[in-house]
């Protein structure tokens, strides 16, 4: 099941667009059925779900870490995962940063955007994001390689168009400046209610849980 859902899906997907399997929640038996089928890159909203699944995982992977990050978790993940999709604040630039140096790493970052600019949710707001930006690119041991969005999670299909394409247009602005250590390479939006919208608005990496593993089951 899960091995024909990836299948369909990577057929489906425009070339140079990234699959991130949305893992919250499965067990590391569904996540190398995912990897079977050709995903390659793991995303983990948890610390804890990282930690749980990560030995188990013997396959060569890409973990990104997705879900909100508290500073005094940093430490526990830096030498886990290939890139951080979150980073929402300075404060956890800084962490990031120190806990990197102290392994020698540099660690891939995306910039979280709260495009709907949702006073209960973590990101920078867009009109913020230039000047974030300019901001942590000259902390050594993380690399800027784009943006992430989430979006509201209700909205109607041309709210949520708009605020994607209003980061693809921040996303845009900042590359054209060219910041010195910033590459501006990915654009991470849309899950499985709204990949192909945000597809359709510029994303080149989409975050996709339910239609890989089924309805997530909380109990
Ligand atoms: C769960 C999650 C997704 C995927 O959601 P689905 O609707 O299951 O595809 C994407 N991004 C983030 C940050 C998530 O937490």
């Amino acid at each position: 099941m899960i091995k024909d859902n990836v299948k369909a899906l990577l057929a489906e997907l425009p070339e140079g667009v990234r699959l991130v399997a949305a893992a919250k929640t499965r067990s590391a038996t569904e996540i190398l059925e995912a990897l079977e089928a050709g995903v390659e890159i793991i995303g983990e909203n948890y610390e804890q779900d990282l930690i749980r699944v990560y030995d188990s995982v013997k396959v060569p992977v890409l973990w990104h870490f997705i879900g909100h990050l508290q500073t005094n978790k940093v430490r526990q993940i830096v030498d886990k995962v290939d890139m951080i999709e979150t980073l929402d604040s300075l404060r956890l630039a800084e962490e990031i940063n120190k806990r990197c140096a102290a392994i020698n790493k540099v660690m891939p970052v995306l910039v979280e955007i709260n495009s709907a600019e949702e006073s209960a949710k973590a990101g920078v707001r867009p009109a913020d994001a230039e000047n974030f930006v300019g901001k942590i690119a000259g902390l050594k041991n993380i690399a800027v390689k784009g943006l992430m969005t989430m979006g509201p999670l209700v909205a109607e299909d041309d709210d949520l168009r708009m605020y994607f394409s209003q980061t693809r247009r921040v996303f845009d602005k900042i590359k054209l400046r060219q910041i010195e250590g910033v590459e501006m390479k990915y654009l991470s939006m849309g899950m499985t209610s709204s990949y192909k919208l945000a597809i359709g608005e510029g994303a080149n990496m989409v975050r996709i849980g339910t239609r890989i593993f089924g309805e997530r089951n909380y109990d």
